[in-house]
């Protein structure tokens, strides 16, 4: 019997990637391997955190990274940073930021549930631009300058969520936020593959949080910080176990500069999202595999079996699109479209009874409204592909 199966629990098909709901992607052997390795002895954390930190470094082009709990704890733990740096009487009195600035300014149109990570440290967010195209009230996206006319003295940072075709774009934006000085929280979380947005320190942005568990395949509950060292150093303050002896307490040099204390921080915000040293591990193992681009091997073989499933689905009341980003990295993705009026059911419909029947599947339902399933490969594993196509297939006959 399996774990689950114990436990009564039933396993389902995951056809909407790596999605937290439903446990994220999968994890390779070779990461597994080095989760079980890291159990297998002790090390300080804060060493494991430094030597991450040179990891993510190296493969992220930013100073220094750290290993957080998610990418919303990245958030959380990157608006902290920009909140106190430094100053240990300020990560004391996080969330509350009386006396000293704590607005970030972001973009009405990026708003998202995710920017509770960052309010959750204690930032106020102070909207900029309009949305205007969504509303069909206008043509134009959130533009530069805006940002630049709400900047007052309360203003402590920005917030950007990275998209490729994000307005403004990430480098004009860091310039508007450089000249004012003002540390510039990307979240780009899901925003990997390609691999090149690993490097957006490069492009202008000051801190960049990451997903460890969706396309990097680490432990799910794993995510990425990277950016300025001394964003970092104070990130970490807050995280960190800080119940050491200050007479003994050593960090290491280039990850946390002990100089600049003016005390021993206690416990700071983010020590409720500690990660263990067998994440950490494994999250740099997996790091590594997509970075040097271990996945891409696997792009072929995800195309074939969206084209096995589009074949089971021949002449029923549904047409294939199997689209991709073009980008060479990220996996193809299959969009079937139903004629709801041949078929008597709409794409909702299915979409719950495909959940409800055995084994359950979970589709993507982003594209439900216009009359689609989408079926992403990422988390099929070989022997789900019949099933799934078996399930579409008997769901979609009329
Ligand atoms: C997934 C996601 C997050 C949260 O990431 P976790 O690693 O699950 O904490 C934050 N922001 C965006 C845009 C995301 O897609």
């Amino acid at each position: 019997m399996n774990v689950y199966a114990q436990l009564g629990v039933r396993t389902i098909i995951n056809a909407s990637g790596a999605v937290t709901r439903l446990g994220g992607a999968p994890m390779p052997a070779a990461v597994l391997e080095s989760f079980i390795a890291a159990a297998a002895a002790t090390v300080p954390i804060e060493e494991l955190q430094a030597a991450a930190s040179r990891e993510i470094a190296r493969a992220t082009g930013a100073e220094a990274g750290l290993v957080t709990a998610g990418s919303a704890a990245a958030l959380t733990l990157g608006a902290a940073a920009i909140l106190t740096g430094y100053d240990p009487g300020r990560m004391e009195r996080l969330p509350f930021c009386d006396g000293f600035p704590h607005e970030f300014l972001v973009a009405r149109e990026q708003r998202s549930g995710y920017d509770h990570a960052v309010r959750a440290a204690g930032a106020r967010l102070v909207e900029v631009g309009f949305n205007e195209i969504v509303a069909g009230a206008g043509v134009r996206r959130t533009e530069a300058w805006e940002y630049s006319a709400a900047i007052t003295a309360s203003t402590a940072g920005v917030l950007y969520s990275f998209a490729s075709d994000a307005q403004p774009p990430l480098e004009e934006l860091a310039i508007v936020a450089r000249r004012h000085n003002l540390p510039l929280l990307v979240d780009a979380a899901g925003r990997l593959p390609p691999r090149e947005n690993l490097r957006l320190t490069a492009r202008g942005a000051d801190l960049v949080a990451f997903s460890g568990g969706k396309a990097i395949r680490g432990p799910q509950s794993t995510g990425i910080l990277c950016g300025r060292r001394e964003l970092i150093g104070a990130a970490a303050l807050q995280m960190l176990d800080m119940d050491d002896h200050p007479a003994l307490w050593d960090p290491p040099t280039g990850f946390i500069d002990r100089s600049r204390l003016a005390g021993l921080p206690r416990h700071g915000i983010g020590r409720s999202m500690k990660v263990s040293k067998e994440e950490i591990v494994a999250l740099l193992a997996a790091l590594r595999l997509f970075d040097q681009g271990g996945y891409l091997v696997e792009l072929d073989s995800q195309r074939l079996r969206l084209e096995k499933i589009c074949d089971a689905l021949r002449d029923l009341p549904a047409r294939c699109h199997l689209l991709d980003r073009r980008d060479g990295e990220s996996p193809p993705w299959l969009e079937i479209e139903l004629d709801e009026q041949r078929l008597g059911r709409t794409a909702m419909e299915v979409c719950r009874r495909l959940r409800r029947g055995e084994p359950p599947v979970y589709v993507g339902h982003g594209q439900l409204a216009h009359g689609r399933l989408v079926i992403y490969p990422l988390c099929l594993v070989p022997a789900d592909v019949d099933v799934l196509a078996e399930r579409l297939a008997r769901e979609l006959r009329p």
